[in-house]
C-alpha cells in the first residue's frame, strides 16, 4: 500500500472513531425513550450537525467538508453500528446533491453555506404520492406557473422529516402527463420553504409508523412558491431524481451494514453469555451456524457497498453496484435481525434489550427508499438484458 492510500485509510479510521465517540453520548436508552414517544432525536441531530458530519458532501467552497460518499458512508454506518439511527437526518446528504449539481450559482451561495453550518435544514424530499406508488413518472401534484410564482396543488405521502426541516425539495408536475413527449418529462424540482408554506397552502399530517420515523402526509392547496425556487430546468426533475439515486442507495446500504454489525455483535455476545442446559447456547451449532452465515453475507455485502462508493467517488458509472449494494445490505441486516431475535429467544421481544426496536427499524429497508422488487427488476432489465416487466 502506498503512503497516500495508507493516510486515506488512517483518516477514515479517525473519522470512524470520532463518530463512535459522539454516538457514545446517545446510548440505547436515548433511542429507546424516543422510540416509545415516537419523538425526533433533536439533540443527536444537533450534535451531528455541529460536528460538521451533515456537511460531509458539501464542497469546501460552500462551507462543507468536501469529502465523498465513502466518508459519508463511514459516518452513517458507524451511527447504525452504535445502535443509533441516522434516518432522522441522512436525507440531507443526498438531497443537497440535486442543489449542488443542478441549482444555479445563486441557489448554491444562498443555501449551501447555511445548510453546512446548520442554520438551515434541507431534510425533506417530496416525491411519493398516495395514488401513484413507485410509478414516479405518473406523479399528479401540479405546480402551475402563474407570473413569478408556482401555484401548487396535490398530495404527497411518506414525506419524512417535513416537520423538522426548513426546506423541502419537491418533485411536482409542471406539464400535464398527456402533453409530454416522454413519460419521464414534465416533472420539476422546486425548493419549498416549509417555514413560510405551513398554514399558507400546505398542511402536514404526521403518520405514526411501526418504528420511530418522523414521516408525514402533505396536502397542498394553492401553495404559492416563488418561481426562482425552481432547481435546474423546468420539466427535467425526473432526470435530476435519477441522478441522486445512486448516492442514496449507497448511503442507505451503509446504514444497513451498520445495523447488521450491531445485530451480529449483540448476538455473539448473548450467545456466549446465555447458559441453558449447562452450556452457552452459542455452543450449539443450530445457534452458531445462522450467525456465522450472517457474518459471511455481511462481509460480502460490505465489499459491494465499498465498491459502489469507490466508483461513485471516482465519477464512474455505478448504477448496478449501487443497486446491488442496497439489495445485499438490506437483505443481510434483515437476516441478522432475525438471527438476533431467534438467538435472544423470549428476550428478543423485550423492549429493554433493544433487539425488537432495531428489528422494526431495519425492516424498512426492504421497502424504502426503494423496494427490493424494483431493484431486482432494474438488474434484470438494465444489467441482464431481460424484457422490461412493467
Ligand atoms: C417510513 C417511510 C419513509 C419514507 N420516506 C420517504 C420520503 O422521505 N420521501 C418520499 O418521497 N418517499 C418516502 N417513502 C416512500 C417510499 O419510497 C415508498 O414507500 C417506496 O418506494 C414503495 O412505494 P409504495 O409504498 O408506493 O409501494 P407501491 O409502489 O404501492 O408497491 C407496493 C408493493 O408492490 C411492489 N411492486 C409495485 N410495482 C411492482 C412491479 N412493477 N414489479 C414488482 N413489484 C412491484 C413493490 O415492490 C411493493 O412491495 C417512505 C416510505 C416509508 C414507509
Amino acid at each position: 500500500m502506498n503512503q497516500t492510500n495508507s493516510s486515506v485509510d488512517e483518516s477514515r479510521e479517525q473519522l470512524k472513531s470520532a463518530v463512535r465517540e459522539l454516538c457514545r453520548e446517545y446510548p440505547d436508552k436515548y433511542w429507546r425513550e424516543l422510540d416509545e414517544k415516537r419523538a425526533y432525536p433533536e439533540a443527536f441531530v444537533q450534535a451531528l450537525t455541529h460536528a460538521g458530519y451533515m456537511a460531509t458532501l458539501i464542497p469546501e467552497e460552500y462551507g462543507g467538508a468536501g469529502l465523498g460518499v465513502t466518508e459519508a458512508s463511514v459516518i452513517l454506518e458507524e451511527i447504525h453500528h452504535s445502535g443509533g439511527n441516522a434516518a432522522a437526518c441522512h436525507a440531507q446528504m443526498y438531497i443537497m446533491g440535486t442543489l449542488l449539481r443542478h441549482g444555479s450559482e445563486a441557489h448554491k451561495r444562498q443555501y449551501l453555506p447555511k445548510i453546512a453550518d446548520g442554520s438551515l435544514r434541507l431534510q425533506a424530499f417530496g416525491v411519493s404520492e398516495p395514488n401513484t406508488g413507485t410509478d414516479t413518472t405518473q406523479l399528479k401534484t401540479m405546480a402551475v406557473r402563474t407570473g413569478d410564482r408556482y401555484v401548487i396543488n396535490g398530495q404527497k405521502i411518506w414525506i419524512s422529516r417535513a416537520e423538522h426541516s426548513d426546506l423541502m425539495l419537491l418533485l411536482a408536475r409542471t406539464t400535464p402527463a398527456d402533453q409530454v413527449k416522454k413519460r419521464t418529462e414534465g416533472l420539476s424540482t422546486i425548493l419549498v420553504d416549509l417555514r413560510q408554506a405551513v398554514g399558507h397552502g400546505l398542511r402536514i399530517r404526521p403518520i405514526r409508523t411501526m418504528m420511530n420515523h418522523a414521516t408525514t402526509e402533505l396536502f397542498f392547496d394553492n401553495l404559492e412558491v416563488p418561481a426562482e425556487n425552481l432547481v435546474g430546468e423546468e420539466g427535467q426533475g425526473f432526470r435530476y431524481l435519477l441522478d441522486s439515486l445512486n448516492a442514496e442507495r449507497i448511503l442507505i446500504a451503509s446504514e444497513c451494514i451498520g445495523d447488521a454489525r450491531w445485530f451480529l455483535e449483540r448476538t455473539c455476545r448473548y450467545a456466549n453469555e446465555r447458559v441453558v442446559f449447562g452450556r452457552p447456547i452459542g455452543k450449539n451449532q443450530g445457534v452458531q451456524f445462522p450467525i456465522a452465515r450472517g457474518y459471511a453475507n455481511l462481509e460480502a455485502a460490505r465489499l459491494m457497498v465499498a465498491r459502489a462508493a469507490t466508483l461513485f467517488d471516482s465519477g464512474k458509472a455505478c448504477g448496478p453496484e449501487a443497486n446491488m449494494a442496497k439489495l445485499l445490505a438490506a437483505d443481510v441486516s434483515w437476516e441478522l435481525a432475525n438471527v438476533a431475535v431467534q438467538t435472544y429467544g423470549g428476550f428478543g421481544f423485550a423492549e429493554e434489550y433493544d433487539i425488537e426496536r432495531k428489528f422494526r427499524e431495519t425492516r424498512l429497508y426492504q421497502v424504502a427508499p426503494i423496494s427490493t422488487n424494483l431493484i431486482l427488476s432494474y438488474l434484470a432489465e438494465h444489467v441482464l438484458g431481460l424484457p422490461r416487466s412493467y
